[in-house]
């Protein structure tokens, strides 16, 4: 299978997904022999198989969870449940924070025996799935809940992928030396007490990374009205990097 970034959804937050404006189906990753689900929101496992050839997650080797609001876990149960062709083999590692797993828990007792294994993310721990390694770089205190965003490593590619939070220091060091970097870029302009990234907070952390293609996607209403493809473009030019905004049912060959 050739390696790829595949966008199954590019809503983020409640209005945008709540409304359906984009797709909130998360993200696939095809790297190495290897296939990964991020963030399997509302719509993953209807937006596989509609997706142009059908992707049937029973080939699915993990999925990863970054935080249990319902526009990353609505369909984790179910795509659970199809990673495991049905509960029928049991298979395929789940990776999620202890917070989803424990105290008011997005992930169903009864789905826990079908997969491999299911591993509570600790920060720096190493996780193998397959032929990747993933990795938890820092805790993002700043999202009223436990989140994590993922480094995904594969012989010659590494994946950065910050997950909702706000702008803090330490993600710059946390997520360096990523090829490709997915960003959650909920907001066109700064909000007080808002616990997302806007373009202010992406743009300084693209140009501290400097990865190969920056790849913004998980926009709420602002972000939709202010045209993220546009916006993409600005940054490219300003930045010097290769920014792209993600669309609903991108491929990004890797
Ligand atoms: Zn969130």
């Amino acid at each position: 299978m050739p390696n790829f970034i595949k966008f199954l959804g590019t809503a983020g937050a409640r209005v945008a997904t709540a409304k359906q404006l984009r797709a909130s189906g998360g993200i696939w990753i095809s790297l190495d022999d290897t296939n990964i689900y991020l963030d399997p929101g509302p719509g993953a496992l209807v937006n596989c198989f509609k997706s142009t050839p059908p992707l049937d997650p029973v080939i699915l080797d993990g999925i990863l969870l970054s935080h249990k609001h319902l526009d990353h876990s609505g369909d984790i149960n179910i795509m659970i449940e199809a990673m495991t062709n049905a509960t029928y083999h049991k298979k395929g590692i789940v990776i999620a924070p202890t917070e989803a797993l424990d105290y008011d828990p997005v992930i169903l007792k009864y789905i826990r025996s079908f997969p491999e294994k299911i591993e509570n993310i600790k920060p720096k721990k190493k996780y193998k799935i397959k032929n990747l390694l993933i990795s938890s770089p820092v805790p993002h205190k700043h999202h009223g809940m436990e989140t994590y965003g993922f480094i995904i490593k594969g012989k010659k590619n590494s994946i950065g992928y910050i997950s909702d939070t706000k702008f803090f220091p330490k993600i710059i060091g946390a997520y360096q030396n990523s090829d490709i970097l997915i960003l959650n870029v909920m907001f066109s302009t700064p909000r007080p007490n808002i616990d997302h990234l806007n373009i202010d907070g992406a743009s300084e952390i693209i140009a501290k990374i400097k990865p190969k293609t920056a790849i913004l996607t998980h926009f709420g209403k602002t972000m939709l009205t202010a045209n993220p493809q546009k916006i993409a473009k600005e940054m490219t030019k300003k930045l010097k990097i290769k920014v792209i905004a993600a669309n609903d049912g991108m491929k990004f060959s890797i």
